[in-house]
């Protein structure tokens, strides 16, 4: 990537998730320039929007029926509102450090205590808008049983992040995720699965596959796709259980809506980069390619006498200037932010683009060299000496 000063970058954000392939791959930007002169919008169906519905339906066995929308924060906004009319329940669970967009309900961090109702992040949230919503700590199977024992009659669903990108890189212990599949159907809660950013990039299948070869028979009801299925377009889209979506109009009683939801060019993006992921092999190469990375960070790290912890699955990963890997956003949030600005800093300084906060995960893409990996070793070096002194 080149600044507007011609300064080169090795990005690790691509977008923040969608640009799995790189910048410009051929066969992606091929197949939007034909759709953009084919028209670029309509407002009726189109058969890429079929055909995109049909290959994600392939790919998430979850998924019995899907509805394309134009971002992750309209999928999870719709998802949280079909779990509520599908339910008749007005109560959510969401977990600190989780982010789902920007919708109003979603703008939640935790109370004065956790396993409290939340207050909301945002100016502009009034109070009565996240009374329902219920926030815990991540990976707190106790409090999740607390919640379900308190409210479980009211739960309308509990959405989360299988690996949460937005506090870094935390996956969902085991426990954890087998009891939220557990109490979601004990109680007729739906169990909605944000893979917004995970989704087609930790595994084909999402991380709901990688959760689904240790857990038998598991499977969201709910899941909230983005970022990959559009490849840099605006697209994202939420799907699941045929008896849930068909709630949702004009079957059911379900409002969602949108002018532009699969859109022609934005479909044509999407359905190209995911028969690019399809091919044999890529995200086994691509999980070789950010392991060189994630591993080569630690060793560097340990090289300059610092403790870094490292986590990866697929394209996705995280770094965290603590000795062991974090279990919440509470233990992320004991990183040293200005060590971690130092580091941040000095990585842009040398031509590595990673992101800007501690609290954000990193992307690695099929278009990122070894050449570039070492580029970027040989940068983390310097730093982290720098950073020992
Ligand atoms: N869900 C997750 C897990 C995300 O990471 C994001 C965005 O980063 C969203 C939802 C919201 O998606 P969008 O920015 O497309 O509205």
């Amino acid at each position: 990537m080149w600044d507007a000063e011609g300064r080169r970058y090795i990005d690790y954000i691509g977008s923040w998730g969608p640009m799995i392939l790189g910048h410009g791959h051929p066969a992606v930007l091929e197949a939007v320039s034909q759709a953009v002169s084919q028209g670029l919008s309509f407002g009726a169906p189109t058969e890429r929007e079929i055909e995109l519905a049909e290959e994600i339906i392939a790919l998430l066995p979850s998924v019995e029926m899907v509805r394309l929308v134009n971002s992750g924060t309209e999928a999870s906004m719709s998802a949280i509102r079909l779990a509520r009319g599908a339910t008749g329940r007005s109560k959510i669970v969401k977990f600190e450090g989780c982010y789902h967009g920007h919708a109003d309900a979603l703008l939640v961090k935790a109370g004065s205590g956790l396993a409290t109702f939340g207050q909301a992040t945002s100016a502009g949230v009034p109070a009565p808008v996240v009374q329902d919503t219920l926030v815990l700590a991540y990976n707190s199977v106790e409090q999740l049983e607390q919640a379900f024992a308190q409210h479980g009659a009211d739960i309308a669903c509990v959405i989360m992040e299988p690996i949460a990108g937005n506090m870094n890189f935390v996956r969902a212990s085991l426990p954890f995720m087998q009891r939220a599949r557990q109490l979601c159907s004990e109680h007729g809660a739906l169990l909605i699965i944000d893979e917004v950013m995970t989704g087609f990039r930790v595994a084909l299948g999402g991380a709901q596959s990688l959760y689904a070869q240790q857990i038998p028979g598991f499977a969201p009801d709910l899941t909230v796709m983005g970022k990959v299925i559009g490849g840099g377009m605006p697209l994202a889209a939420f799907g699941g259980r045929r008896d849930v979506m068909e709630h949702l109009a004009p079957q059911g009683g379900v409002y969602q809506a949108g002018t532009l939801s699969g859109n022609p060019v934005a479909t044509a993006c999407g359905l190209a980069t995911l028969r690019q992921i399809q091919q044999p092999g890529f995200h086994a190469r691509l999980g070789e390619r950010t392991q060189q990375l994630v591993q080569g960070l630690q060793t560097a790290a340990a090289e300059a006498g610092l403790a870094l912890s490292v986590d990866s699955e697929g394209g996705l990963f995280g770094f965290f200037l603590l000795p062991q890997l974090p279990q919440n956003y509470q233990q992320v949030m004991q990183s040293d932010g200005t060590q971690f600005n130092r580091l941040f800093h000095g990585l842009l300084e040398r031509g590595v683009y990673l992101a800007p906060a501690l609290y954000e995960a990193g992307f690695v893409s099929a278009a990122h060299t070894e050449d570039d990996i070492a580029q970027t070793l040989e940068a983390a070096r310097a730093v982290f000496r720098q950073m020992a002194q």
